[in-house]
């Protein structure tokens, strides 16, 4: 990690705050995303991940929080990120609302919901296709729900619903079953879980497993090591958020702008699904996309101290940032 000499000893930093900020809806069983942001010498960087992840997964998001406030990212090669609006498993006429309002040119709709009629799938996806036009482009997100026959069949069912799909996003939970599928079906595959749990994410590559690479800078240990991976893999890529706030969103888009080729949307426009922010001007699409800033925006004090959880859940963070620190530099 390009962290560790630098970063030997976390006294070093000026400031080491733990916030607490409200989902709008429940998130991953989230209702309340947690993390620790940190000021060193380069700015802000932020510590999130989720709470349920043990210390061993968090380093590399450590990494990414160090590398934001001690070190500094790619220079980037192009000014904004078009981003998706994301359209949960909703009714046809909330998701066909959902895509309008959102002002995005890209909809990635969630499906294969437990005990939801696959039928309903079919239907929110040809709602959002007469939502967005012609001109839209629509992807699925199965999160691994499928087996391969019935990944094929829905997959077929649904590219007709939306008038073509522009990828389908984890249909099966494995790699193998990702290869599988992608040899039966002309839609793109897109691999996200299967790079961000992965030991070696570019075997999803290597197996021919997929068109597309979900990817985000924290599970890889920051944006030049995702960088990297990306360039790799040799997949296109698309950026997603962690749903950090705004400061660790900035690291996100610091890796979608440093891509060489960015040919899709990012799932990036997810500021809304927090109440509230740390930074006074939060990274919010406008017209379906984001402006890369320089540097993560910096904290405001008053909404650093509204977002201050109880002395017994900062103690937790701060326990939990010293255990991942010392695996980090150990
Ligand atoms: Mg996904």
């Amino acid at each position: 990690m390009t962290s560790r000499s630098r970063f030997a000893d976390l006294t070093d930093l000026d400031a080491v705050r733990v916030y607490a900020l409200p989902m709008r809806n429940r998130f991953r069983g989230v209702q309340v995303r947690r993390g620790v942001l940190l000021r060193g010498p380069s700015g802000w960087g932020e510590f999130c991940p989720f709470e349920d992840y043990a210390d061993e997964q968090a380093v590399p998001w450590l990494a990414t929080a160090l590398e934001a406030c001690t070190g500094s990212w790619p220079d980037p090669v192009r000014g904004s990120i078009p981003v998706n609006c994301t359209v949960p498993a909703v009714d046809p006429g909330t998701a066909a609302r959902i895509a309008a309002d959102s002002g995005c040119r890209t909809a990635k709709v969630k499906v294969a919901e437990p005990g939801q009629d696959p039928g309903r799938d079919v239907e929110r996806v040809a709602a959002v296709r007469d939502a967005l036009g012609p001109g839209g482009a629509i992807r699925v997100d199965a999160n691994g729900a499928w087996d391969t026959g019935t990944a094929v069949a829905r997959i077929r069912e649904l590219d007709r619903a939306a008038g073509g799909l522009e990828y389908v996003e984890q249909p099966c939970p494995s790699v193998d079953e990702l290869a599988a599928v992608r040899k039966q079906v002309e839609v793109r595959i897109a691999a996200d879980e299967s790079i961000r749990r992965a030991e070696d994410p570019l075997r999803v590559a290597v197996a021919g497993a997929a068109d597309v690479a979900v990817i985000k800078a924290s599970p890889l240990g920051g944006v030049r090591r995702a960088l990297q991976v990306a360039e790799a893999s040799g997949l296109p890529c698309v950026v997603s958020s962690a749903v950090e706030s705004s400061v660790g969103l900035a690291a996100q888009l610091a890796l979608a702008a440093a891509l060489p080729e960015l040919p899709f949307a990012c799932g990036l426009g997810t500021i809304a699904l927090l109440d509230g922010d740390v930074v006074p001007d939060p990274l919010l699409p406008a017209g379906g996309e984001i402006a890369v800033p320089q540097r993560a925006p910096d904290p405001d004090p008053a909404r650093v101290a509204a977002a201050t959880p109880t002395a017994e859940v900062q103690r937790w963070w701060l326990d939990r940032l010293g255990r991942v620190h010392a695996l980090l530099t150990g």
